[in-house]
This record gives C-alpha cells, structure tokens and sequence, in this order.
C-alpha cells in the first residue's frame, strides 16, 4: 500500500504568509488525490490578531494539521523603533528551539521527505540537513522582490550611499528599474538592524535545495529568468531552483454571505471601488479624513473595509489588536452623508468573494502581495496606495511595469489629499486611462488563469515538485 507522502510545512505569525503556504499545501493536495500528509508548525506571539485567521483554520481539510507553538515573549519587541520585518525576524528566532523541537518529534515517528519554510524560517535549513530531508522556501511575494533579495549584497558591495538618496533608479536582475525610495522598507535605513537581518535573511535563501515562488512566468518571466541566472553555487555545492507556482491566492469552502455582499447585489456592475489596506494596514488621523473626504467627494460608491482607528505607524495593528467605534474617528458626518454611497465596516471581509463580484470596479489596495494576485485573478484594476514592507515596490511593479494600476500622489506631508483621492478614484473608474488599464489586467487574468489550469506553466512546476517529493517516500512496511 502507497503510504501517504509527509511533509513539514514552517509558517511565522503573519496571517498573509501563513494563508499563502497553506493554500500551496491545499492545492498540492487537491491536485494529487489527497495523497500528502501535511503538517504545519506555527510560531505564535501572545495578543496577535486571531479572529480572523480563526475562521481560516477551522476550515483546512483534515490532511493538514497545524500544530500552534506556545507564545514566546514578545513584549520587548513592541518599541516603536524596530520595523515589523524586525519583530517577526527576531519572533521567529526566538521560537526556533520549539520549532527545531516539534520537527525532530514529527520526523521520529513519520518518513517526513520535505521541509517547506518561510524565508524569515532560513534557520530551519540547518536542521533539514540533519535530518537529511530536502528544504525549500516559500516565497509569498513576487519575483522582484526575490531579486532583489538575491541582488541585496551586491547592492550592498555597488552603492555606497543611502539607496533613497541614490541619483538614478536602481538596477535590479530582470526587473524594471526601480527608485531608491522603492526599495523595501528594510532597505532604507542602511545602519539599521532591518537592513543588517535584511541581508543576512537573503544570504541565507540560498541555503535551501529550492524556492518556490508564489508567482508565475507570464507575468514575471524576466524577473524568474534573471533569478535562475543569479543563483550561485550554494553552500553544499549545487544549485538552487526557482519553482513558480502562483497564483496562489485564498479560498474558503461555503462561507456565510456577509452583508457587504448583499449590499454589492444592489449595486450596477463595475461601480463599486473595493477600499482594503490588508490584514493590518493603518493610516494617520489626518490621511483618514482625507480618504473619507475624497471618496465622498468622487461621487463614486465604494466599499471601504476592516476601517481601523488611527495610528501614525502604518503597521500598528499587525501584531496587536485595538477596536474602536468608527464614528469616533472618521471626519463629523462622513457615514450619514454616504448613506446611500458607501458601505463601511470595522471588521474582516471576504476579500476574495469581494472582488469576484460583479459589482466591483477597481480595487484601492495597499498592495499586499496576496491582494495584489487576488486581483488579477479577478481581473480587477487598482489604485496601488502602498505603505510599508516590500509595497512600494509592489506598487512599482503594478503600475510602471504591469501597467495595471494608478499610484497615489503625495504632498509634502507624505498625505494623500481629499482632491488626488477623488481624482484617481475617477481616473480609475471612468478615465481614458483606465480603459488601457482595464485591457491589460484582463490579459494578465487570463494568463493567471491559464498558468494554473492543467498543463498551465505553474501546474507543471507542481508536477515537477510533487514527483520528486514522492519519489522519495517509503511504502508502508506490513
Ligand atoms: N483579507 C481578507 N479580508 C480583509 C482583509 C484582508 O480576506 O478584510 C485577506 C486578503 O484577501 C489577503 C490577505 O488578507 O489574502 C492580505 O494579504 P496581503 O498580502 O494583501 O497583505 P498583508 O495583510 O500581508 O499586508
């Protein structure tokens, strides 16, 4: 009898990353019988933001099983001063005891054949050595970004200045270039211990026997190519590969309509602007009032979800949660005089439904990697209003090089005013421009489409992998 191929699957307490991993799990399976026993082991910091992902992992069929790691301590590493890229780095590192603990449990009693980790989970590559079991990363973002992770040293060796304050754009491997201030966050600072563990995380991804990449090559083919070219003989001699696999993007069996879907029935086919900043984007009091304002003053309707209370740190409420109620922070007036307009909610939405309805028009996202695919799977045009992490250079991505979304405009505060908000919304939703836009993503949604169908350029890189996965997995002994 065929025993079922096992494998490890590490994620890190950021809900974006741990869906994206997951789904991978899920369609390897889906695609392969139900032929992979999966197990997923999840650090946990104390107070993160759970009721969302909840309702995820209730769901997940029964051959994946998450094992939640006790919550390290966390609390010194709420300071203001250290990015959110940081405390997840230096979270995970804390909790690797546990981790390296519960993998050599599951690797005693099973033939687990692979290791599949986060990129900030690069310490676990050391161990999958030991045990003797293949590891790979998986990449929950697009191919630019892996290059310029790969390029980051010798970005490092090149430029002797701040990248911001860099006189021309920057060159990265098969990508468009890019300006200096579109570099990820980690990037900007280059005495900081962002970029130091930036860096190092980026050597490390060579470690591992593979990556799998959530993204696809007709979309990204330069970006892949270049990645493949640039890989250098890594430590144990060989190679690594690139495995595209995307889209991958969120899916949920049956879930109960939400409201704001039944709110989009009533509303004409592509008139309705989809307003997310992710699983836990924040604006400032002041850039609040002027989104408000601005939408109100489009005259276009809108559905502006998961509305936080204000934060001067744009990532405030990744790792915490604080709710209030709306009214005590959106401009006086603002939900009476949209009535009619908009909907607004505090709460988590179904994204991916959202943005599959007829209803919608165009997508204002903070380009989340993850929102960003759910998008062109759906074909819906965005306005790329990045923030933080490796987002503006997803927004670059979009907009310069895809061509499939508007970038906001800044003043000199770093607001986005009232004015540029209906503008864009208008340009999006009704401009000449926006007709081109609109052509470009439905090609691309095509494409998206097609890499994952069978035969598509993504499917066959899941062959590849899978093939190889059960080619080393024992029969079970009588
Ligand atoms: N999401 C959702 N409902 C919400 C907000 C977000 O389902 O109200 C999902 C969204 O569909 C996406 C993920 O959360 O899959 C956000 O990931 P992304 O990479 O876009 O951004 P991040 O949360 O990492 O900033």
């Amino acid at each position: 009898m065929e025993a079922k191929t096992h494998i490890a699957l590490v994620t890190i307490p950021v809900f974006s990353h741990q869906v994206s991993l997951l789904e991978f799990a899920k369609r390897l399976n889906h695609l392969y019988k139900n032929s992979f026993q999966v197990t997923c082991i999840i650090p946990t910091i104390s107070d993160s933001p759970s009721i969302s992902s909840k309702h995820y992992f209730d769901d997940l069929p029964s051959n994946i099983q998450c094992i939640f790691l006790p919550p390290i301590n966390f609390e010194d590493l709420r300071s203001e001063s250290l990015v959110l890229e940081s405390q997840v780095q230096i979270a995970v590192t804390r909790s690797m005891p546990l981790v390296c603990e519960t993998l050599r449990s599951i690797s005693s009693s099973s033939n687990v054949v692979a290791l599949i980790v986060d990129s900030f989970v690069h310490e676990a590559h050391e161990f999958a050595k030991e045990l003797n079991i293949l590891s790979y990363i998986y990449f929950p973002c697009s191919a630019m970004v892996l290059s310029m992770c790969l390029y980051s040293s010798k970005l490092d060796e090149t430029i002797t200045c701040e990248y911001k304050d860099h006189p021309q754009p920057i060159e990265i491997p098969g990508c468009m270039s890019v300006q200096g201030t579109d570099l990820p966050d980690s990037l900007q600072n280059r005495s900081s211990l962002a970029y130091k563990l930036f860096l190092h995380r980026s050597q490390q991804l060579r470690q591992a026997d593979g990556i799998i990449i959530n993204s696809f090559h007709e979309m990204e083919s330069k970006a892949l190519k270049a990645i493949s070219l640039i890989s250098p003989k890594n430590l144990y001699g060989t190679t690594f590969d690139v495995y595209p696999v995307g889209p991958i993007i969120q899916t949920r069996p049956n879930i109960k309509k939400h409201a704001c879907e039944c709110w989009l029935d009533n509303q004409q086919p592509k008139s309705v602007l989809y307003i997310s900043f992710g699983s836990g984007g924040t604006l400032s009091q002041d850039q609040i009032n002027e989104l408000a304002l601005g939408l109100e003053l489009s005259n276009h309707k809108f559905l502006w979800v998961n509305v936080r209370p204000p934060n001067n740190k744009a990532t405030a409420s990744y790792l915490s949660n604080e709710e209030m109620d709306p009214l005590h922070f959106l401009p006086l007036g603002f939900l009476q005089r949209t009535k009619g307009q908009g909907f607004v909610m505090c709460g988590w939405a179904p994204q991916v439904e959202v943005l599959k309805h007829k209803a919608i028009g165009a997508f204002l996202t903070h380009c989340g990697w993850n929102s960003i695919l759910e998008s062109i799977v759906h074909g819906v045009p965005m306005i790329a209003w990045p923030l933080f992490a490796e987002q503006r250079s997803n927004a670059a991505l979009v907009t310069n090089g895809l061509k499939i979304a508007m970038r906001t405009k800044y003043n000199s505060k770093g607001i986005v005013v009232k004015e540029e908000v209906a503008n864009i919304i208008k340009g999006i939703m009704e401009g000449l421009e926006s007709g081109e836009i609109r052509r470009r993503m439905k090609e691309l949604q095509k494409f998206a489409n097609c890499a994952i169908m069978e035969n598509g350029s993504s499917m066959k890189t899941f062959s590849l992998l899978a093939l190889k996965w059960k080619s080393l997995s024992r029969p079970i002994e009588d």
